[in-house]
């Protein structure tokens, strides 16, 4: 009666969101402050001032049926032009606003790409730990997720990739900084992958894409390098977003980046318009097309999520947890002290401490900590991280 799938994955929350309501619940029953809500990537510092200024203008323009009318389908020339400016003057890459699509954030541009590339029975290559609605766009496209496992420190285990890739290998995603480990991944590796998916282009005779997923790009600790992957190899998209960056989850804005190298990138372009339309996507929210043309180039507030993760990381280590140091994004992936994610996410909920089992993103034996949150949070939790610590050894 109704399409198999979409009714299997509407039927239940995601672990994220089902712990998220559970907060929420708990919250309402016991006080907000016998809720610890680690689960939720909803960022937790202000939208940057110059952008909240610019909503404000844009909000009180007299010319509200130009502020608030369709744009063309790929975005307004405005907003696509800042941003091929900032790709320009940021990494040196040469593109041109021909080759800019704007969507709403990063899912949409994830969505819209895979749905691009895909033909029927593609394989696509998701590099865990990974965000789980990857393999939900990989299968509503009619494509095939391969999983790749990680090394210890969390970058992608190049060897096992190798492996995996067949004839039948469309594309490639990767997310750095990385959503759940916070792990950036380096030059070194990055090259590596591209030699390695060169080699295998060549041995198959097509183009392997690389999908680039970058919500986080912006948030870096210390002195991590983020390389721009289509610097690195030609048949690259880039989901960009401005959820995380500017603090705008809700406004739903980002773009893709074809790189102008790709393979037929005019024609991989016309494909992104095609699976847009195809996906109902009429057009980007024009309001923020418009800020985001406006303020291009701002940078959000990171000083917050840096010392959040400090704070949790040193309180955490100090405890006996195992986990590696977050390079970016603003989440910290621990090791579940028994071993079983579940278990461990389980103990720490009967706290109210609300940590996402690392086994939707294809990665058990660990949990995801979002640090996107008042530090007090952060202080008043660590006791009960202490507590359910030392619970294994009763
Ligand atoms: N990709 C990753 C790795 C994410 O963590 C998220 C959101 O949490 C997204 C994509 C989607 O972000 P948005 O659609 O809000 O831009």
């Amino acid at each position: 009666m109704f399409n198999d799938y979409m009714l299997e994955i509407g039927s239940h929350l995601s672990t994220i969101r089902e712990l998220h309501e559970f907060g929420a619940q708990r919250a309402e029953q016991l006080g907000r402050d016998s809720v610890y809500d680690f689960s939720i990537g909803n960022p937790s510092v202000p939208v940057p001032e110059g952008v909240r200024e610019a909503i404000l203008a844009l909000a009180c323009d007299k010319d509200s049926v130009a502020v608030h009318s369709y744009t063309s389908s790929q975005g307004s020339k405005e907003a696509r032009s800042a941003i091929a400016k900032g790709i320009k003057s940021r990494f040196g890459t040469d593109i041109s606003e021909d080759l800019i699509y704007m969507t709403c954030g990063a899912s949409a541009g994830l969505a819209i790409s895979i749905n691009a590339l895909c033909e029927a029975g593609d394989e696509f290559v998701l590099c865990a730990p990974y965000f789980p609605e990857y393999a939900v766009y990989v299968r509503s496209a009619g494509g095939k997720s391969v999983t790749v496992p990680f090394e210890p420190n969390f970058d992608i285990d190049l060897a096992a990739l190798e492996s995996v890739v067949t004839p039948r290998t469309k594309a490639v995603v990767i997310n750095s900084p990385n959503n759940p480990s916070g792990k950036v991944y380096s030059r070194e590796l990055i090259m590596k992958l591209s030699r390695i998916l060169t080699r295998k282009s060549e041995e198959i005779g097509r183009p392997i894409f690389v999908i680039a997923d970058e919500p986080y790009r912006e948030l870096v600790y210390g002195d991590a390098e983020v390389p721009y992957m289509m610097n690195f190899y030609p048949h690259c998209l880039v989901c960009y977003s401005y959820s995380k960056t500017l603090s705008l989850p809700g406004e739903r804005i980002g773009y893709i980046a074809v790189s102008p190298d790709a393979y037929k990138a005019h024609e991989l372009y016309s494909a992104i318009l095609g699976a847009g339309r195809a996906l109902g996507y009429v057009c980007a929210p024009s309001l923020f097309q418009k800020v985001v043309a406006m303020c291009e180039g701002q940078k959000p507030d990171i000083q917050t999520y840096r010392e959040n993760g400090s704070l949790l990381y040193n309180g955490l280590t100090e405890i006996g947890y195992e986990c590696v140091h977050p390079d970016g994004a603003f989440y910290l992936f621990v090791k579940a002290p028994g071993g079983d994610s579940k278990e461990f996410s389980s103990r720490a909920r009967n706290l109210g401490v609300l940590i996402v089992p690392g086994d939707d993103f294809a990665a058990c034996g660990y949990c995801r900590v979002a640090y996107c949150v008042e530090k007090s949070v952060i202080q008043r939790a660590l006791p009960l991280f202490k507590e359910i610590f030392e619970s294994y050894s009763l």
